[in-house]
């Protein structure tokens, strides 16, 4: 049997995704590029970051205190030398972005703008108005159109990776328009799926951010490293879980709550509306139960207030806020403040990769959100992560190709046979499945509803084992599920199939995760061990597969450079 062939295959068409595909063929123009993406490429999450790219690019600003502020937001569980590598190569990136035509905000001097984020020390953060993500997915997807050498198989569906002799060699897919099942196989492979989000119910993530790519590695053998990490922004628009840019802050916008005060104060005193999100999102929850949120319709709720900016500044700044504030609550934000509450948003948590986007899977590399290349440690700083996908997207793009130049092509006929049995696989376990009377959507919902509670922004031994029981039901009712629509013509109800299966496993891990680090670092606030201990934890979790239900746990020491860890106080 023959199979597409290529020298790398590129999973995911998202700003990491397409940055590494472009490496490859910048590093060598011969290497033939797949890049596969289960939505066309313009649709990834990417397009949605409203509020820009951290890179130090202007002179009072310097590599020392980007690399300072990452760490500290990292509450120290990131891995230093990549955090050092990554500031330096961020702003190089950002004006290779210019050089391709990203249409940045500016100065009226033509430099490039920058606005405060949180958790920044100095104005970083690189902007196209608040469409930043638009943008820079539009500048990285019109210069992969230049590179004949990079064949897009879009709205193609990767259900598997395939492994020859112990190495990566491929995927399987399904082409979704033809419902045709592929082997598309390349000398390496390069994970670039984004986040999870939509394991919870209240998200920022668009609906296909389910950690599909987190699974197939981990599916392979390949560890999952600190999945108890998980981001949840200050400021969601209560029921749709809608974004409100952390640029809103930055450009001096208030969070008050019901008595009006800025209430920051008492938990960020020195940053108030531009402390880190991990602490924020706490600061809101314990201001709501003790009972100074708003109450709404759909749950308790702060006031962002930008009213004193005043019209110009938000319609130069802030248009698109302006617009989802008309469109999705009824609001204008020059005239009313914002209802805001804390919303899941990020996954620090990723496949086990090195500076490279190396996994101890020969052949296989991971970037971008996907990834856990030791960046963001137990807390993002907002901004960090559309440098994240050039930087580590570029690397990864660069490793693979300096493999491939060695590596050998992978054999026809294993990889024939991994295709049948996995064609086989789906079939049986959805297509052709006879009997079952769960419901897709019934078991993803409480699934997420189970999240929200059991793993949050505060977490307890209580709530993480009834979560890990919860999911164990939820996943012997998956196996029950039926699919009513046969047809292989864009079958979405067989995606959201697979996408639960994906979230169900990834679920486990955050929750196992969570279970075992018995203390508050970061995101992960434990309730039941208030503080951070770093005699037992300041170590990487490493979560393997296990025909057991729970994963092995193993703990790697986090690599300290220059800054010792201190305090985390702003
Ligand atoms: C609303 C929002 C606003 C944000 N704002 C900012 C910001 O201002 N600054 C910042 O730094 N960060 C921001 N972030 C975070 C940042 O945007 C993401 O972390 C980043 O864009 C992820 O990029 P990615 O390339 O890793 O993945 P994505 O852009 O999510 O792309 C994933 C790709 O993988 C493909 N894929 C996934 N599964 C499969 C599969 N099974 N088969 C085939 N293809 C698959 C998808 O089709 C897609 O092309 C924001 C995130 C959100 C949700």
């Amino acid at each position: 049997m023959d199979f597409e062939s290529y020298d790398v295959l590129v999973v995911g068409g998202g700003l990491a995704g397409i940055r590494a595909a472009i490496a490859v063929v910048e590093a060598n123009p011969r290497l033939k590029v797949a890049m596969v993406s289960k939505v066309y490429p313009m649709r990834s999450h990417t397009v949605s970051a409203e509020g820009g790219a951290a890179a130090v690019l202007r002179p009072e600003d310097s590599y020392e205190t980007h690399a300072f502020d990452t760490i500290k937001g990292s509450d120290y569980l990131a891995d230093q030398d990549v955090v050092e590598a990554f500031v330096r190569e961020a702003p190089i990136e950002v004006i290779q972005m210019e050089h391709w035509g990203c249409p940045w905000s500016r100065e009226p001097d033509g430099k490039i703008s920058a606005r405060p984020f949180g958790g920044m020390t100095t104005w970083r953060t690189c902007f196209a108005a608040d469409k930043t993500g638009f943008h820079m997915l539009h500048t990285v997807f019109q210069t992969s159109l230049k590179f004949d050498q990079i064949h897009r198989h879009d709205e193609a569906f990767a259900t598997k990776l395939l492994v020859e002799d112990g190495r990566c060699v491929g995927v399987v897919a399904i082409d979704m328009r033809s419902g045709k099942f592929d082997a598309i196989t390349a000398k390496a492979v390069i994970l670039a799926t984004g986040g999870l989000g939509r394991v919870y119910a209240f998200t920022t993530n668009g609906n296909i951010c389910t950690g599909d790519g987190m699974a197939l590695a981990y599916r392979a053998g390949v560890g999952l490293k600190d999945m108890e990490m998980v981001q949840f922004h200050p400021t969601g628009l209560p029921f749709t879980g809608i974004l409100i840019t952390e640029a809103v802050r930055g450009e001096g916008g208030y969070l008050t709550n019901k008595d009006g005060e800025r209430f920051l104060k008492r938990y960020v005193p020195n940053k108030m509306e531009l402390g880190p999100r991990d602490i924020i999102s706490r600061a809101m929850t314990t201001e709501f139960e003790e009972g100074r949120g708003f109450e709404g319709a759909h749950g308790k709720y702060m006031h962002l207030d930008v009213r004193h900016l005043g019209e110009a500044v938000i319609d130069s700044k802030l248009p698109f806020m302006r617009e989802l504030g008309r469109e999705f609550v009824g609001i204008d934000i020059v005239h009313d403040p914002i209802p805001v509450r804390p919303v899941q948003h990020y996954m620090m948590g990723g496949v086990d990769a090195d500076i490279s986007g190396v996994t101890p899977l020969a052949g296989l590399y991971a970037a971008g959100e996907c990834a856990n290349v030791g960046l963001n440690g137990g807390n993002r700083l907002g901004s960090n992560s559309l440098s994240e996908c050039l930087v580590f997207g570029a690397a990864a793009g660069r490793q693979a190709a300096d493999y491939v130049s060695s590596a050998r092509a992978p054999g026809s006929n294993p990889v024939g046979a991994m295709l049948k049995d996995e064609t086989a696989r789906i079939e049986a376990a959805y297509l052709d499945k006879k009997g079952g009377d769960e419901r897709i959507g019934a078991i993803r919902e409480e699934m997420q509803l189970a999240m929200d509670v059991g793993a949050g922004v505060f977490r307890t031994r209580e709530g993480l084992e009834k979560l890990t029981k919860q999911l164990g039901t939820l996943r012997d009712r998956f196996e029950k599920i039926k699919i009513e629509d046969s047809s292989r013509t864009f079958n979405t109800e067989l995606m959201a199939a697979m996408e639960l299966d994906f979230m169900l496993e990834v679920a486990d891990v955050i929750t196992y995760s969570a279970l075992a680090r018995e203390e508050s670092r970061g995101a992960h606030s434990r309730r039941d061990y208030p503080e951070r201990d770093d005699a037992k934890y300041l170590k990487h979790t490493v979560a393997f597969r296990t025909d057991d239900i729970s994963p092995r746990l193993e703990y790697r020491d986090v690599r300290i450079t220059n800054f010792k860890p201190q305090a985390r106080t702003y």
